[in-house]
């Protein structure tokens, strides 16, 4: 049987425009190409791990508008179980981005139907309660992702936060993540601490919950417990082209690999659900785009045993 995550999250549509330069405040600058890509971390992360190969659902709110409908197709595309997707009355979730030609970009967004998600049901609780993991990040209201994640402890199923965008969390979450998963800007704001040491981190934020991913970018992803393990991963070597959406890339496989491994049961199988992880991460890197990047399970499988096979 395949491994079951359920999302809880965002799902957001990204509006992009590149352009020779950004303008400044109050400036227009004639762009050249248009696009709009479905993004928003939690239907990124859902995406990732439906085609990492886990039966995936997805509990989110999309408008009752064009882009509601089209991120709802998009996701069942990519095979997600869109049971839990609401259409809230009023529009969806957007993304504004604007991007140079040095890749530089400004972000704003209006989180429109995500911001309504800020009660779960019944049915929420026996989707939470029927998958192996549960996958949280910041970008829909505090109680909503409060909520799942006291029913998937109170239910059994391992809670993964990926806490991001980056914010300090009250000690009600932190309480029941079982696994955090930040890069090292949001490993600083949860932590609280200014360092960009990665040991340093790691041992903060292993007083705030018991098992802590650290994603590195090109030098892959640290790992460390309440246990005492502590492992490195190095990511593969790639040429990337496009490091947008890694992260979710990388979160969604986890969640998958560590569904698929029964979790942190030895030192062995955290150490492959790190590595499929980074195989993850890079393989979306590999390819231009966001979510059209994230990468299939043979793309993940074949980049992995590529880099990690023969090595201890
Ligand atoms: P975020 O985008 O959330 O800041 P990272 O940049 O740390 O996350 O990337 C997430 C994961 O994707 C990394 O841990 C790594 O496994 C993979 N990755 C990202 N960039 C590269 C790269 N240039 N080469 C290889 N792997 C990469």
């Amino acid at each position: 049987m395949s491994a079951r995550v359920a999302v809880v999250g965002s799902s957001n549509l990204d509006l992009v425009v590149t352009a020779s330069r950004l303008p400044h405040p109050g400036e227009t600058v004639l762009g050249e190409n248009f696009r709009t890509v479905p993004g928003g971390k939690g239907a990124n992360q859902a995406v990732a791990a439906a085609r990492a190969g886990a039966a995936c659902d997805f509990v989110g709110a999309v408008g009752d508008d064009e882009f509601g409908t089209r991120m709802r197709a998009s996701l069942v595309d990519a095979g997600v179980d869109v049971s839990g997707l609401r259409t809230a009355a009023g529009p969806s979730g957007v993304a504004l981005i604007a991007v140079d030609r040095d890749a530089e970009n400004f972000i704003l967004v209006a989180p429109g139907a995500n911001g309504t998600l800020t009660e779960l049901n019944a049915d929420d609780r026996a989707t939470i309660a029927a998958a192996d993991v549960l996958l949280l990040q910041l970008e829909v209201p505090l109680t909503a992702v409060l909520q799942a994640a006291h029913w998937a402890r109170a239910d059994g199923t391992t809670v993964v936060l990926n806490a991001a965008p980056a914010a300090a969390l009250p000690t009600a979450l932190l309480d029941l993540v079982d696994v955090l998963v930040v890069n090292e800007h949001e490993a600083a704001v949860v932590a609280e601490v200014a360092s960009d040491d990665p040991p340093v981190l790691l041992d903060a934020l292993l007083k705030l919950v018991p098992r802590v991913v650290l994603t590195l970018g090109a030098r892959g992803a640290a790992y460390a417990d309440r246990h005492g393990l502590r492992l490195a991963v190095p990511a593969p070597q790639i040429d990337a082209v496009d490091t947008t959406a890694a992260g979710d890339a990388f979160t969604g496989a986890l969640a998958v690999g560590w569904a698929e491994r029964g979790g942190a049961s030895s030192e062995d199988t955290v150490t492959a659900s790190l590595r499929w992880a980074c195989a993850a991460g890079a393989a979306c890197a590999q390819r231009p785009g966001a979510s059209t990047a994230l990468p299939a399970r043979p793309a993940i499988d074949a980049l992995y045993d590529a880099t990690y096979r023969g090595a201890q």
